[in-house]
């Protein structure tokens, strides 16, 4: 008998491309039909034919506090009774901005938007407007979301389907993105001393999170930073993942690095369409209505993905928050890293807060060709494996995993036990 998840996703096919709304949600890289989820409750979600799972993933990364957490809920609910969108100012998006620079001190001013990618595509604009110049420099692997400039050699699905630049983006755009290793600071320095006057900006996932997870080395992020400002160059934190997630003053806190620009997503909406972008004064003054750089949306400051979002925001500031975050996930990395070995399995993980990264290889990655070099096929079997015994981590080996609030002993010790029977088996 087919499943309503099997047949769910054949009709999809033939009505949605790839059945799915984002490509990564197929399954492509691991094998299989994606599944199609009903309902989600803390660290749990149910597919339609009533199979329940713990969620590794998140929605990607936004759901820190779990899946319908009740004070996010009620936020979305009441504000809804007083109307779904405005177009207009209201006083609660003031809010938001407000509390998003005095979380984020590099952030002097904020504009809201309703995803990632324009998140991304703005803040390159912006940088290219402030500098008067054209070229940007981003890394081999990190993902920015799906503007023409950013979409190349890019991570994610890009980089899951080995296809990390994409078909129809103009060579005379890509032509202006200039692409480098991940932690080879090297490399950029070389750039700089050679086109330094041309580069507008340089963006980068200060903790990337799109090419499975690789923390920044010693010394990286800070050649950045005075290269861009040796240069007038506009430095861009895209903490669209990282931000919220890695702790409450974001990567850029726990590196110490003020960047010029940030770009916020996923955590900052709660689970509502919402993101964000900003920094320094001079720099977003160039925006339209006061500047040249022209940027705007029909539900950017969305009045119940702000209620979402300001709900969300509010409770991570708890005492304590990042602490219990951070040891749920390190419970995780550490167990399923005491169990592989154990067995003899070439197996490391690391976790930095609330996201972590699993890698089938003898020693945790720093690089993108480290991580290209790890086992994919032993990533898709372990995948497989956990899924059929109720564990949900992302469907694909370059894609980091996130755990939530809601996680406790109690979700992490039933992954381990999982994962003891798998890998006894390996
Ligand atoms: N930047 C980063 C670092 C991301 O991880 C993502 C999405 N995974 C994006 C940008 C794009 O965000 P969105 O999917 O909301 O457009």
């Amino acid at each position: 008998m087919t499943s309503r998840n099997q047949q769910l996703f054949e009709l999809s096919q033939k009505i949605i491309p790839g059945g799915v709304n984002s490509p990564v949600r197929a399954f492509k890289s691991v094998g299989g039909n994606p599944v199609f989820f009903q309902r989600g409750q803390g660290a749990h979600v149910w597919d339609v034919d009533g199979k329940s799972y713990i969620d590794y993933v998140g929605s990607w990364g936004p759901l820190i506090l779990g899946h319908a957490h009740p004070d996010v809920v009620k936020s979305v609910q009441k504000t809804s009774e007083n109307g779904l969108t405005f177009g207009a100012p209201t006083e609660a998006e003031l809010e938001i901005a407000e509390l998003i620079c005095k979380l984020v001190p590099s952030i002097e001013q904020v504009r809201l938007v309703s995803s990632g990618t324009e998140a991304g595509m703005s803040a390159i604009r912006l940088a290219r407007g402030f500098t008067g110049r054209n070229k940007i420099i981003k890394f081999e692997g990190c993902y920015h979301g799906h503007d023409d400039s950013l979409l190349v050699k890019a991570g994610s699905g890009a980089l899951t389907f080995g296809n990390p630049s994409s078909a129809g983006v103009p060579q005379e755009i890509a032509g202006h993105t200039i692409v480098l290793d991940f932690n080879d600071a090297a490399g950029v320095e070389e750039t700089f001393k050679q086109i330094g006057k041309e580069i507008a900006a340089v963006i980068v996932e200060p903790v990337a999170g799109n090419m499975n997870l690789i923390t920044p080395k010693p010394g990286f992020l800070e050649t950045l930073r005075s290269l861009c400002t040796q240069h007038g160059s506009v430095l861009i934190f895209d903490e669209v993942m990282t931000g919220f997630r890695v702790g409450l003053e974001c990567a850029q806190g726990v590196y110490q690095i003020q960047p010029d620009l940030t770009t916020l997503g996923k955590v900052i909406g709660g689970g509502m369409p919402m993101a964000a972008f900003g920094g320094r004064r001079d720099i977003m003054q160039c925006l339209a209505p006061v500047g040249a750089v022209y940027q705007a949306g029909t539900l950017s400051g969305n009045p119940v993905a702000v209620a979402a979002g300001l709900t969300t925001l509010k409770l991570i500031q708890e005492p304590g928050f990042y602490e219990n975050l951070s040891d749920t996930t390190r419970q995780l990395t550490d167990g399923l890293t005491t169990c592989a070995q154990k067995h003899g399995i070439d197996f490391c993980a690391q976790s930095i807060g609330g996201m972590f990264g699993l890698y089938f290889s003898k020693n945790i990655p720093a690089s993108f060709a480290e991580v290209m070099a790890c086992d994919k096929n032993g990533f898709n079997r372990f995948f497989h494996a956990m899924l059929d015994k109720g564990i949900y981590f992302a469907p694909s080996a370059f894609e980091a995993g996130f755990v939530s609030t809601t996680h406790g002993s109690k979700e992490i010790n039933e992954t381990l036990s999982a994962a003891e029977n798998i890998f006894a088996a390996w």
